[in-house]
């Protein structure tokens, strides 16, 4: 089923992604009754906590009422691992996955066979966003295994039709040739690994418009910036839209981009979202910046009810010229829990990242090293030159270096140690990069 709403919008299912948003919230309504039901009688924990907070099952009718539910939580996944969240017979769970960045015991969701579909579902509306048809070659370099992202990826292209390329990440120059022989058309990966393969295409002297075909990549999983997009467009000649998923409440997917890449159209007949005030829990509007919660509505296996996810962003209405109806969520701007304090001073990775990807002479490749040195806080920021950089002559260096350091200052609010290193000294990664090292919980 796919409709053009305009000549580059290609619209995997537009009786709901173009739902008038009356019918919208009355469809909610009715889902999210029947799941806080499914809960309340299958979930003894969420049962006391709705019954300590005075809240019965009938008393949840419209999506106007989810702000007397009480919120759940990251560590109640732990502390109810693997099955106490689980609404259904274990006998009815297909598929286990879990989430790729935590230490210690993962976070585990389960799917019946009814939520993996809606999840394909999903993930086709994502890649039929950035231009997928059956007609298309798929190759999907983000890890296979309990990480949601190759299962995801896979599950969208193959429900389309697509021929699909489960390549998983890492072999990097078996990624390429493969690229180049099969004729992928669209690259499913995280955008940290997108750079580096565009990086390595570039290095093998492989011109993108002349030897690959693709034309777009769907890149999610962490967080990225505007800059880091038009670099990676650059160096692969494609589209790159931005993705955005959970393990708790789906995987990726659970919001995609259009081509007017102007923020991710969430899919609101399966997820509802919310922007609370992380302090409060208090709802907040459209348009400001706050946490972000998410329940779903049509998951049986493990539904999420008001899910906090401490990733901070802005929910907009505005109409989208892409004739989707679905409200869009911007970039994550950081996590209220990888938010660094440094001096007293909030902090996002991207905030820096922002200003690295604006100098000239540096790759997006960083590492911020936090410490505590007579009882006061440091930042380092390491990042690489570029070749030609590399070479230059040291005043040339050392005047970038304090652009910076000066920038820096001036954006984020504190001062910091800047180091320019050598070409490819920072670790690669092959999933999610890790550009933290906070010495001072050690
Ligand atoms: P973990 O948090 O343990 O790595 P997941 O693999 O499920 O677990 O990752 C989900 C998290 O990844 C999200 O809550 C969010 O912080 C981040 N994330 C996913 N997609 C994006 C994206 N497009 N932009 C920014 N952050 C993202
Ligand atoms: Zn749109």
């Amino acid at each position: 089923m796919i409709y053009m709403a305009q000549k580059q919008h290609r619209i995997y299912n537009p009786a709901m992604e173009c739902i008038d948003r009356e019918q919208l919230k009355k469809l909610q309504g009715e889902r999210l009754a029947a799941t806080v039901k499914l809960e309340y009688e299958n979930v003894a924990v969420y049962r006391e906590r709705m019954d300590a907070a005075g809240v019965k099952p009938e008393d949840i009718r419209t999506v106007d009422d989810l702000k007397y539910l009480p919120f759940m939580e990251k560590t109640d996944l732990r502390d109810y691992y693997p099955y106490g969240l689980m609404a259904s017979p274990k006998s009815a769970i297909v598929r286990i996955h879990g989430s790729s960045g935590t230490t210690g015991k993962p976070i585990v969701s389960g799917d019946t066979r009814g939520d993996l579909d809606v999840w394909s579902e999903m993930m086709a509306r994502t890649l039929t966003a950035a231009g997928c048809t059956s007609e298309d070659i798929v190759q999907v370099a983000y890890g296979f295994g309990l990480f949601t992202g190759g299962f995801g990826a896979y599950q969208g292209a193959d429900r389309i039709g697509a021929m699909v390329l489960p390549m998983s990440s890492g072999n990097t120059q078996r990624q390429i040739m493969m690229m180049k022989d099969m004729g992928t058309s669209i690259l499913c990966c995280t955008p940290s690994y997108a750079t580096y393969l565009g990086e390595t295409v570039r290095e093998m002297g492989i011109d993108p418009k002349r030897h690959l075909k693709l034309k777009a990549g769907c890149f999610g999983a962490e967080p990225w910036t505007e800059e880091m997009r038009q670099h990676i467009e650059e160096l692969l000649g494609i589209d790159a839209c931005d993705i955005y998923g959970l393990t708790e409440i789906a995987g990726p997917g659970v919001a995609f981009e259009c081509l007017e890449k102007h923020g991710m159209h969430i899919n609101e007949d399966h997820v509802i979202p919310e922007i609370i005030n992380p302090a409060t829990g208090e709802q907040l509007p459209y348009g400001t910046p706050g946490e972000l919660v998410f329940t779903t509505i049509t998951k049986t296996g493990m539904p999420m009810l008001r899910y906090r996810t401490h990733d901070i962003c802005t929910l907009t209405d505005e109409k989208c010229a892409c004739g989707r109806t679905l409200v869009r969520m911007g970039r994550i701007t950081g996590r209220t829990d990888d938010m660094l304090v440094i001096r007293g001073v909030n902090v996002f990775p991207s905030q820096i990242e922002s200003v690295l990807v604006s100098a000239e002479g540096v790759a997006p490749h960083y590492m911020l090293i936090v410490d505590r040195v007579n009882n006061s806080d440091t930042l380092e920021v390491q990042v690489e030159m570029t070749e030609g950089m590399f070479s230059d002559t040291i005043s040339h260096i050392e005047n970038v270096r304090k652009y910076i350091t000066d920038q820096i200052k001036s954006v984020v609010g504190i001062a910091s140690k800047v180091k320019l290193v050598a070409p490819k000294s920072i670790p690669r990664s092959e999933g999610k990069a890790k550009r933290v090292i906070d010495n001072r919980k050690l």
